[in-house]
């Protein structure tokens, strides 16, 4: 697809950091306003923070952290992982242990939260809606995303077809997905995915946004959209072209 082919030119140069290194895969993003989106989230020196001289020792060790929680719904132990490997992964915010214990890894919540991703019988939390949607990408499987909505609590279902890319079903096909645009700080989990929250209908994201400060920032998504925008997120965490070649 040209258009894609070019926006993911144009994000390597703005970027500087690629799909293989982890970066955002923007040759998912067909959407102008889902690639904003992402431009918005995921800046410059925050990808280079996260990504910037990761050793390959330390991307491994990410990746088993994500394929545990994939595969058992629960984080390894930390005592499987060198001190000094899980420092470097917090420092880079990708992974965070709290009392011994791996308590998030991006998409990934070891404690239970308002978005739950099933995937191959195994049920795992996520951090917040976009990391949901994203996962079954980031697995290379087909998921069942079910997201509370935060003002009426209602559960919304959505099936994510198995190359991840696609909605192919949703309880509430109008919900729409919030992605506020904060200051992330040392930790994105306590900053910016508090405000990455799906609606169960419009309604209920317009009556959300007047609760908030009017200078919040944000953009508001159909779910095909913010499935796009996890997919180029979190696609690269495991299922970077590199990877791929190697396995
Ligand atoms: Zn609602």
């Amino acid at each position: 697809m040209a258009l894609a082919g070019d926006l993911q030119k144009v994000s390597e140069k703005f970027m500087g950091i690629s799909v293989e290194k982890g970066g955002p895969d923007l040759s998912l993003l067909s959407d102008p306003k889902v690639r904003d989106a992402l431009s918005a989230l995921m800046n410059e020196s925050r990808l280079a923070a996260r990504w910037g001289g990761l050793s390959p020792r330390t991307r491994q060790a990410h990746q088993a952290i994500l394929r545990a929680f994939l595969t058992k719904g629960a984080p390894p132990a930390t005592s499987e992982f060198s001190a000094e490997t899980l420092a470097d992964l917090s420092a880079r915010d990708l992974v965070h242990v709290r009392d011994d214990e791996i308590a998030l890894a991006y998409p990934f919540s070891a404690r239970p939260t308002d978005f739950q991703v099933r995937l191959g019988g195994v049920t795992v939390h996520a951090i917040c809606a976009v990391d949901a949607l994203g996962t079954a990408a980031m697995a290379g499987t087909a998921a069942e995303v079910t997201c509370t909505c935060p003002i009426c609590r209602t559960g919304v279902s959505i099936n994510i077809a198995s190359d991840g890319l696609a909605v192919e079903h949703a309880s509430r096909p109008e919900a729409r997905v919030w992605t506020g645009v904060k200051d992330v700080g040392a930790c994105a989990a306590e900053s910016q995915c508090k405000t990455m929250l799906l609606f169960c209908a419009p309604e209920h994201l317009e009556a959300w946004r007047r609760s908030q400060p009017s200078s919040a920032r944000g953009f508001d998504l159909s779910l095909a959209e913010a499935v796009q925008l996890g997919a180029a997120i979190f696609r690269p965490f495991i299922q970077a072209p590199g990877d791929r070649v190697a396995s």
